[in-house]
This record gives structure tokens, sequence and C-alpha cells, in this order.
């Protein structure tokens, strides 16, 4: 199975990095996968999964947190405002905050239900009109303004365009999140999570590379 390979190249990274192999945290994207693929990855021991959708997630998650122990559920795809409290109830970690309302939102659920998962700021470093996220020149303001409604923000998370180099983009995120005084990067996926961990990433979402690739026919 591929995921002994992954955690074996985060650990290569990491030794190239100087970085001690457990400062980043393999978020397995197992969105659109067969459950069988899943299960076997959950059978390996691993308890760190990403999806990118509310419902799908409520489709398969429910049930195999009820049959596997300690698994951590990561939402990174985008979230809207009416699916929050679901999302806010499944996941653990919500990598997609990218705007005031969504975080108005979060922040009056969490008081109803006593708690709230982790929170990353999603960063739209290419400044693309169809991708989500704040604008890099909004990240400090939105994250000040995270702060203010007392979120637990952790970091900052991007998803670079796919036919620019990512480290450009890694090492803006960087810069930002170092600047607000945030430890936690989302950044790396499939086809460029080394080169990520050599930016500094915590945490790198691995989809296709562990389960295979996905079948959307
Ligand atoms: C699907 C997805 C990934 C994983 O992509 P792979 O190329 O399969 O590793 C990572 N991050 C987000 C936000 C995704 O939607």
């Amino acid at each position: 199975m591929a995921l002994t390979e992954i955690t074996d190249r985060i650990a290569q990274a990491c030794a190239e990095a100087g970085r001690a192999p457990d400062s980043v945290t393999l978020v397995a994207i197992s969105k659109v996968q067969p459950l069988e693929r899943v299960e076997a990855v959950l059978g390996q021991g691993h308890r760190v999964y990403g999806e990118n959708k509310v419902q799908e997630a409520a489709g398969k998650w429910p049930d195999f947190k009820a049959r596997y122990d300690g698994v951590k559920l990561h939402l990174v795809g985008p979230l809207q405002s009416n699916k929050t409290r679901q999302a806010m109830e499944l996941f653990d970690v919500i990598h997609s905050v990218d705007r005031p309302k969504l975080a108005n939102t979060i922040a009056r659920i969490a008081q109803e239900i006593g708690h709230c998962p982790e929170l990353f700021v999603q960063v739209n470093t290419g400044e693309e009109d169809q991708k989500a996220g704040v604008l890099p020149g909004d990240a400090d303001a939105f994250v000040a303004e995270c702060r203010d409604l007392d979120l637990p923000v952790r970091g900052l998370m991007c998803i670079p365009p796919v036919d620019e180099t990512p480290s450009v983009h890694f090492a803006l995120l960087a810069k930002i999140a170092e600047r607000n005084g945030l430890a936690g990067l989302s950044m790396g996926m499939s086809a460029d999570f080394e080169e990520a961990i050599a930016f500094g990433a915590t945490h790198v979402r691995v989809g296709s590379a562990i389960f295979g690739e996905r079948d959307y026919g």
C-alpha cells in the first residue's frame, strides 16, 4: 500500500529540512474514494483524514468513527454558511475559513454547542477568481477579526494555482503566517508535499498518492 511510502517520503523530507518527523501531520484526503480503499488505510492504523464536502463526509465518517477509535476529520473544501453547524459537529479541524460571515457563524455556533473545531484561514495566494480564500492583502485583517471573535485559529491554508510553481505560494503563505504568529501551515498535496515541507508545512493534504486516482465517472 502507498501509505507507508508516503509516510517514508514525509520523514525523508523532514530530515532534509532539519525538522522532526512528527512536525508534519499527514491528512489523508479520502474524497470520492471507494470505501474499501479508505477502510484499508484505516486498517493500517492511519487516523487523520480529510474531505472536501460536508455532505459526502456525513455519509461515510459517522460509521467509520464508530468503528475506529481516534479518527480525526479535517474539512479542506469550501464551507457554505448553512452547513456550518453540521460541519462543526462532524469535523475536528476546518481548513477553509475564508470570509467574515462564516467566521461570525462559527463563533455563534461555538457559543451554542460549547466547542469549536481548530481553524485554518484559507488564503487565495494566487488571487484566482474561481478560488476560495482571502486575498493575501486582506489576510492580516481577517486573522485579527477571527481572533477578536475568540476563534481558535491555528494556521493558514492555500491551494496554489495549478499552472504555477507552488514554492512561491508556499513561501508567501509561510510569510503571512509568521507575521501573524500562526504556527500551522496547511499546504502541499500529492504532487508537491515534499516541497511544502521544505517551506514549513505542518499539515500536508495527500489524496491520490495514498488511495490511487479518484474516479469521478
Ligand atoms: C482533493 C484535495 C487534496 C488532495 O489532492 P491530491 O492531488 O489527490 O493529493 C488536497 N487538498 C484539497 C483542498 C483537496 O480538495
